[in-house]
């Protein structure tokens, strides 16, 4: 059995799940609160195959309900950051039949609902029960064992275009996914995962969440996450490792200045995913947490991990992202031949925990595989030893702290501006997040990048809004006539 119920695999008495401040659940509870959210959708006509969207800050319920959803039908997490226009986006390409929202909140996923969805409030109250508005007592008993081949999870990730890919995780994909996690880290039911990533994601969900109830351990959920309450979080469950992107990662070491500060006793690794890892930050981390700093390589459409640097005595190195694990892995040219070692090519990929194919999409999907391979869209080379390096991207992704921005969107809300003609969404470097959007556009009368930034808020969740918004005569162009993101970014910086 491969499915995401069968990897809650603690002792029944041990803590499943812990809030700093708030809930403790053992492994009993936390199995019993999945089945009665299972049984409480059924009842409520949710059936296999039916898409349930839910818009949760990181909390049990983000898990739970995630759990339980995926248990009788797919789960849709969303980032309840998303506008209006955003979530009416989602629930429509996903097809949502159902949302779960917490009660009272989520004003802009309430508003997006349309007439043929059924919106259902859901919480675990401070006593650790579960109460479902409209969910009554639950009437039928659901199978809650779905098959290893149905979707347990619906993600987007940002293409080319505006529109985003539909990637569907099988369950077998996720189960795959935790098992690679699970050996690569050793992790066993001693681990306590401190998890600050959004559960929305597969890098918090998976590697933070699944991984570890795969393994028995204690998942540390905090509620409204910030990198300011990271020290005192830690002194508190004194965590055995955690994962996150690089953003957080500095701002985390920017809140404390001695080496070894009380929080990191039991720790045994820190791992780094989602985005390119300084080496000198990696470096400062090492100083500063006093174990090993694990770079990983991740992607939705792997059901996050596909390599990663290995733990001592295994060799890791600064500006790598270690080796395929439980993947196979190679570099490969536009046919899907592998090249060798040293050579620069595209990233592919190929394992049980990587999608059969995007969802109807037969066009991402004829360019998404060559010769079997997966082709990640990154650009990368492989030493002798297996060990990968990513250069750049070839897909035209904005990745800002681990959040990835498909620049076209950009170019499509402002273009809607009655004043705006053009419109070109780009990568700017940043020190903290990595990359920062910005954009440059072509005006036909008086308007400010203020009014501009406003435009761009009404439809935009706020960390796709430009920073920087360029109002210039001309797109730049490339000799040959081209608009290429790249070229626009450094013609308009120079002046
Ligand atoms: P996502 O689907 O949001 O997890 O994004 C996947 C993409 O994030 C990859 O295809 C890479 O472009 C980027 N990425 C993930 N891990 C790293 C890393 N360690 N270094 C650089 N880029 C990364």
């Amino acid at each position: 059995m491969a499915n995401v119920t069968s990897l809650l695999r603690g002792a029944d008495d041990d803590v499943a799940l812990r809030v700093p401040g708030g809930v403790s659940l053992t492994y009993r509870r936390v199995g019993e609160l999945v089945a009665e959210t299972a049984e409480r959708l059924a009842s409520l006509g949710v059936a296999p195959g039916a898409r349930v969207a839910m818009a949760y800050p990181n909390s049990p319920e983000a898990i739970v309900l995630f759990l339980g959803a995926a248990a009788v039908a797919t789960a849709c997490p969303l980032n309840p950051a998303y506008t209006e226009t955003e979530f009416r986006f989602y629930f429509e390409d996903t097809g949502a039949e159902f949302l779960l929202l917490p009660p009272g909140d989520a004003a802009a996923a309430r508003n997006a609902v349309h007439p043929t969805m059924r919106l259902l409030e859901a919480r675990i109250a401070g006593d650790g029960r579960l109460q479902m508005t409209n969910g009554a007592s639950a009437t039928v008993h659901a199978s809650a064992d779905p098959a290893d081949d149905d979707v347990a999870l619906v993600l987007h990730t940002s293409g080319t275009t505006s529109r985003p890919k539909r990637v569907p995780l099988r369950h077998r994909n996720l189960a795959a996914s935790v098992a690679n996690i699970v050996a690569h880290y050793q992790l066993t039911s001693r681990d306590v995962s401190l998890c600050i990533m959004p559960l929305f994601h597969v890098h918090g969900l998976v590697a933070s969440a699944l991984a570890t109830f795969a393994s028995g351990g204690t998942v540390v959920v905090p509620e409204k996450f910030a990198p300011l309450g990271f020290w005192p979080i830690a002194r508190e469950v004194r965590p055995t490792w955690f994962s996150a992107s690089p953003t957080p990662h500095q701002l985390i070491l920017m809140r404390s200045q001695d080496d070894r500060p009380p929080g990191t006793e039991r720790l045994r690794f820190v791992r780094s995913c989602s985005a390119a890892l300084a080496p000198a930050t990696m470096a400062s981390m090492e100083r500063r947490f006093g174990v090993p700093v694990l770079e990983a390589y991740g992607m939705t459409e792997a059901s996050h991990q596909m390599s990663s640097n290995p733990l001592p005595p295994g060799q890791r190195y600064p500006g790598s992202v270690g080796i395929g694990t439980g993947v196979q892995i190679a570099v490969v040219d536009d046919h899907g031949r592998s090249l060798l070692p040293g050579a620069i090519g595209q990233v592919g990929i190929r394992g049980p925990n990587v999608i059969d194919g995007y969802e109807n999409n037969p066009e991402a999907n004829a360019a998404s595989f060559a010769n079997r391979w997966f082709l990640t869209g990154d650009q990368g080379t492989l030493d002798a030893d297996g060990y990968l390096r990513l250069l750049g991207r070839i897909k035209e992704l904005i990745n800002r702290g681990g959040e990835k921005i498909a620049p076209r969107e950009i170019d499509e809300v402002l273009e809607q501006h009655p004043r705006v003609k053009e419109a070109v969404a780009f990568g700017v470097p940043h020190p903290t997040w990595g990359e920062e959007v910005a954009a440059a556009v072509v005006v036909d009368g008086p308007v400010t990048e203020k009014d501009l930034q406003a435009h761009c808020r009404q439809t935009l969740a706020d960390y796709k809004v430009p920073r920087h918004i360029y109002i210039v005569h001309a797109i730049p162009r490339t000799p040959t006539g081209k608009v290429q993101r790249r070229f626009v970014a450094e013609q308009v910086l120079r002046k």
